[in-house]
C-alpha cells in the first residue's frame, strides 16, 4: 500500500530536501540533503522501507487543496508535515486545524523553528491533540523518514480498528437485537411464573445496555467512514426540552437523592436542527451527569442571545480534574476513579462532540473537584442550528 505524505512549506528548497529524504541516497547525498534543508548532519545511510508517495505545497492553502482531492479519491494523504510560518498566506497552526476538519484522519507533524511559538497554544488553535506532533529545527531527516513511517503505521492500525469496530459490532447487533426482542416478550408476558420474572428482566435490562454500548460503537464506526448528514427539521423548544425531560427523567428517578431541573422556555422559541442527533446529545450528557452524581441536583438549562444559543448540562458530581478536561472528549477516553466501573467504553462524549461540530456549534466543559460539571453547548448565528422567536426575531 502506497504511503501518501504531504509537505507544506513555503520554501522550494526545503521541500526539495523532503522529496530527497524518501529516496535512497548515499552518505554524500545525505550531507547535501541536510545542507538543502539546513538541517543537522545525518548520521547514517536511509534505508527505504516502505513506498511513499510525497505530495508537496508551497502555502497552507494549495495543502488543502491536495488533502480534499486524495480524500475524494480514496487515496488519502496519510501524514502531513506543516512548517509553521508560511507567509504570506495561513500559519501551520490554521492549516492543521483546516486538515483536520478536511479529513480528521490525517496525521499532522508541525515543523517548527521558533522557541517563541508555545506549543500549547498551537495545540489550543488546532484543538487536537492525538493527531499531532511538533518536530523542531535543526531536526535530522531520518527524523523526519521515522517519523513518517511510524505514523503511517499508525494510521493503517487505526483504519483496520475502525473496520474491525465496525464489523463486529454489526455481526453483535442482528442476536442482540433477538434477546432485547423476546426478552421484551417474556418479562410482559402475564402468564410467567412469578419467580421467572425477575430473570426475564434482568435478561431485558442486560440486553438494553448492550444494545447501547453496540449502538455507541456502531456510531463511531460510521462518523469514521463518512462525516455525519444532518437531517434537519424544526421543533419548539419546549417541546424539545419537555422530550429530552421525559427521557432522562425515568432514569435520574432512579435515585431519591438526585432532583432533575429542565428549564422551561417562557416565550416561543423554534429551534432548527437535526432533532434526534441532538436529543441524543443531550440526553448522553445527562446520563453521565446521572452516572457521575451521587446527590444534589442535575440541570439542563439554556441562555440564548441575539447572537449565541448555550444549552447547560450541570451536575453536582464528583468532577472531572483540570488536565482531563480537554481529553474526556477523546474515542474511549475513560478516567481512572472509583466510578470506573461502571458500565460504559468512553465513546459517549467523542459522539456527543462529533454531532455538535456537525451543527458547528462547539462544546465545552467546566468542573470543580467533588463539586460538579457542566458541559456548554454553545451555537452562533453561521451554526446550522438555528432558533427564531415565533412572533419574530
Ligand atoms: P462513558 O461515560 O461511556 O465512560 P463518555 O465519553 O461519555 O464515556 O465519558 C468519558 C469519561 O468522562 C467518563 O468515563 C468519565 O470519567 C468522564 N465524565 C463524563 N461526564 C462526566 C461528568 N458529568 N462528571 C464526571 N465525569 C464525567
Amino acid at each position: 500500500m502506497i504511503n501518501n505524505i504531504l509537505f507544506i512549506d513555503d520554501d522550494n528548497n526545503v521541500l526539495d530536501g523532503y522529496k530527497s529524504i524518501f529516496r535512497n541516497h548515499s552518505n554524500a547525498e545525505l550531507d547535501a540533503i541536510s545542507e538543502l534543508l539546513e538541517v543537522g548532519k545525518k548520521e547514517e545511510a536511509f534505508v527505504d522501507e516502505g513506498e511513499y508517495r510525497v505530495f508537496t505545497a508551497t502555502q497552507g492553502i494549495q495543502g488543502l487543496d491536495i488533502v480534499e482531492k486524495q480524500k475524494a479519491s480514496s487515496d488519502p494523504i496519510k501524514v502531513a508535515f506543516i512548517d509553521m510560518r508560511m507567509p504570506p498566506g495561513m500559519d501551520g497552526a490554521e492549516t492543521a486545524k483546516m486538515i483536520a476538519k478536511i479529513d480528521p484522519n490525517v496525521e499532522i507533524v508541525i515543523v517548527t523553528a521558533y522557541s517563541d511559538t508555545k506549543l500549547n497554544e498551537i495545540n489550543e488553535k488546532i484543538g487536537r491533540s492525538d493527531k499531532l506532533l511538533y518536530l523542531k529545527k535543526p531536526f535530522d531527516p531520518m527524523e523526519i523518514k521515522q517519523l513518517a513511517l511510524n505514523l503511517c503505521h499508525k494510521y493503517r492500525l487505526e483504519r483496520l480498528k475502525d473496520e474491525f469496530i465496525g464489523h463486529v459490532s454489526h455481526e453483535l447487533m442482528t442476536p442482540l437485537s433477538s434477546i432485547l426482542g423476546f426478552s421484551d416478550i417474556l418479562r410482559k408476558d402475564p402468564t410467567l411464573p412469578e419467580k421467572e420474572f425477575e430473570p426475564a428482566k434482568v435478561i431485558y435490562n442486560n440486553a438494553v445496555l448492550m444494545r447501547d454500548l453496540v449502538d455507541d460503537l456502531l456510531s463511531v464506526a460510521r462518523m469514521e467512514k463518512r462525516p455525519i448528514d444532518l437531517t434537519l427539521s424544526c421543533i419548539s423548544l419546549n417541546q424539545f426540552l419537555e422530550q429530552t425531560d421525559n427521557i432522562c427523567r425515568i432514569l435520574i428517578e432512579k435515585n431519591p437523592k438526585i432532583s432533575f431541573e429542565v428549564e422551561k422556555d417562557q416565550g416561543e422559541i423554534v429551534l432548527t436542527c437535526d432533532m434526534v442527533k441532538m436529543e441524543r446529545v443531550l440526553t448522553n450528557l445527562i446520563t453521565n451527569a446521572y452516572k457521575f452524581t451521587r446527590e444534589g441536583i442535575i440541570s439542563l438549562t439554556f441562555n440564548l442571545t441575539e447572537d449565541y444559543f448555550c444549552f447547560n448540562v450541570s451536575d453536582t458530581g464528583i468532577g472531572i480534574p483540570v488536565d482531563q478536561l480537554n481529553n474526556i472528549f477523546d474515542k474511549f477516553k475513560r478516567l481512572e476513579n472509583k466510578h470506573h466501573g461502571l458500565p460504559g467504553l468512553g465513546l459517549g462524549l467523542s459522539i456527543v462532540k462529533k454531532i455538535v461540530e456537525a451543527h458547528k456549534g462547539t462544546i465545552t466543559v467546566e468542573s470543580d473537584i467533588g463539586k460538579g460539571s457542566t458541559f456548554s453547548i454553545l451555537f452562533d448565528r453561521n451554526s446550522a442550528f438555528k432558533w427564531s422567536n415565533v412572533n419574530g426575531g
